[in-house]
């Protein structure tokens, strides 16, 4: 037998099949738009305001972006068979933006493991639920003392060991300053930090030890403080310092100022930016230790300024600037040869504003050596040098009035008093016995 399907089709009246277009039409048009709802108009979380509730420490502000408005976010955390909500939040006005506080243990929380589970909401079909493995840590870590430099000095240096029972991230706080210290291995930290001259209380500082949670602890120490004089100098400003040294410095910059604006803008403007842009290459040190004992000093050489110098300038009978000399002046014959004052990684080498040509040597845990007014680099960015190698040659670049060097020590990229540092003795009861102190 013959079966004709069109045939039987063709019976059907025109209307039924037009319905029947018209709602399969229908049908399709509604699930385009329940997945456009579903995968474009669902709220979606930041990656990072998930990451951050993977750590729950004893208290902690969370932020959860989105990428649109919701009205409703609810926080739940589950920990064995038990699960409780801890948050929620619903607003009458959607926001992209909800910053709260929790603290675990108000919310029933346990240490050890949980699974997070964060809804958020703007209505019917776009809501969305995401779940984070997580780790609830309520215990901040124990923090102790081991020793520190017993006397620092104004404008000196300061070593400092602490031991923490898990693993952290310390660092010291002084004032506004924060330094971090390394780990040392079996829960030590060490480190070395300066004592700011532009500290307003460099004696009193914080060490503050944080768990991968986020957890923290902190100790206050207060340093005896070996009392420093500091020398002051008056010197007089001529015409022909500033034609001669001025001006050529200061280049196309100079152009239309006067003899005495130009002086101030490389003693007072330049130096502060110089000082800034020394500070961020001293944040560049390696976190183990490269130099070895007590730094050398140009050969043959006499001291012309010391450290901490306060020099007031005079021009034409009238104080006009003041600066704080923050090395050590070494002059010997014209471009004599200067050695690196310790083993380290040459880091810098370049003009550098007031200081010149110069080259500086990163000797590991923070610690650095900057050799200023060079006229000669012998040494490459990245290039080992042993203590002693020959560095370059000394000369008369940036501000400088004859042939010297400027030998400056940067402790995080803060320039300290290098006199220590030249001292074997001080480096051994001040440094290395705080290292090595268990
Ligand atoms: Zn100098």
């Amino acid at each position: 037998m013959k079966y004709s399907y069109k045939t039987h089709e063709k019976r059907k009246p025109s209307l039924v099949r037009h319905i029947r277009r018209l709602a399969l039409l229908a049908l399709v048009f509604i699930m385009f738009y329940t997945l456009f709802m579903f995968a474009g108009g669902r709220p979606q979380v930041s990656e990072e305001s998930l990451k951050a509730l993977s750590l729950i420490p004893a208290e902690k502000t969370y932020q959860i972006i989105l990428d649109k408005p919701v009205r409703e976010i609810r926080l739940y955390a589950q920990q064995g068979q038990e699960k409780r909500e801890v948050y929620v939040a619903k607003l009458s006005s959607p926001s992209k933006e909800f910053s709260f506080k929790l603290k675990a243990r108000d919310t029933g929380l346990k240490d050890g493991e949980a699974v997070i589970t964060l809804e958020v909401s703007s209505g019917f079909l776009s809501k969305r639920s995401y779940s984070v493995k997580a780790v609830v840590d309520t215990v901040p870590p124990k923090l102790s003392l081991i020793s520190h430099t017993s006397m620092p000095s104004l404008g000196g240096s300061c070593a400092i060991k602490v031991r923490v029972d898990e693993e952290a991230q310390v660092s010291i706080l002084q004032g506004n300053n924060s330094y971090s210290l390394y780990p040392m291995g079996g829960g030590y930290y060490a480190g070395l930090f300066p004592i700011r001259l532009d500290s307003p209380n460099p004696a009193s500082l914080t060490v503050v030890a944080t768990d991968k949670a986020g957890n923290s602890s902190s100790l206050s120490v207060s340093l005896k403080l070996k009392p420093t004089k500091f020398r002051e100098d008056k010197i007089n400003i001529e015409d022909s310092f500033i034609s001669r040294v001025i001006y050529p410095l200061l280049g196309e910059e100079g152009k239309g100022l006067s003899p005495l604006e130009a002086f101030r803008r490389v003693n007072e403007e330049w130096r502060a930016k110089d000082i800034k842009g020394v500070e961020q290459i001293g944040k560049r040190s390696e976190p183990r230790v490269l130099w070895e004992g007590a730094f050398l000093q140009l050969p043959n050489s006499k001291v012309f300024a010391t450290y901490g110098d306060i020099r007031h300038y005079y021009y034409e009978g009238q104080k006009v600037s003041e600066s704080r000399h923050m090395g050590f002046d070494f002059a010997s014959v014209e471009r004599a040869e200067v050695p690196a004052g310790n083993s380290g990684v040459v880091v810098f080498t370049g003009q550098l504003g007031i200081y010149g040509n110069t080259a500086i040597i990163d000797h590991g845990f923070g610690l650095m050596s900057l050799y200023g007014h060079l006229s000669e680099i012998k040494v490459k960015e990245g290039q080992f040098v042993r203590k002693g190698e020959t560095i370059g040659r000394t000369g008369t670049s940036g501000l400088a009035l004859g042939d010297h060097l400027h030998f400056g020590i940067l402790l995080q990229g803060y320039e300290v008093n290098p006199i220590e540092w030249l001292d074997p003795k001080w480096i051994k009861n001040n440094v290395e016995s705080v290292l090595e102190a268990k």
